[in-house]
């Protein structure tokens, strides 16, 4: 049972390759975001495509799983 941590919560559903998918998600969910307004590494996401910076207040939109909707692999 040696699974990766960022597919917890899936466990054995769904199949390998969307739980491959989830875990690039999710993992990109949690990392830290820069906000374009006070560069403050505090942007987070409100719902899908849309993000606010914690910080400033600024909210911005942007990918449904990233701010940035470009480099997508
Ligand atoms: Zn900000």
């Amino acid at each position: 049972m040696a699974r990766s941590k960022s597919l917890r919560g899936l466990g054995a559903k769904y199949g390998g390759t969307l739980r491959k998918r989830y875990s690039n998600v999710h993992r990109t969910l949690k990392a830290k975001k820069e906000c374009p307004s006070c560069s403050n590494m505090r942007l987070r996401r409100v719902s899908a495509g849309i993000w606010k910076c914690a910080s400033c207040g600024y909210t911005v939109a942007g990918g449904a799983y990233d701010v940035s909707t470009k480099a997508q692999r």
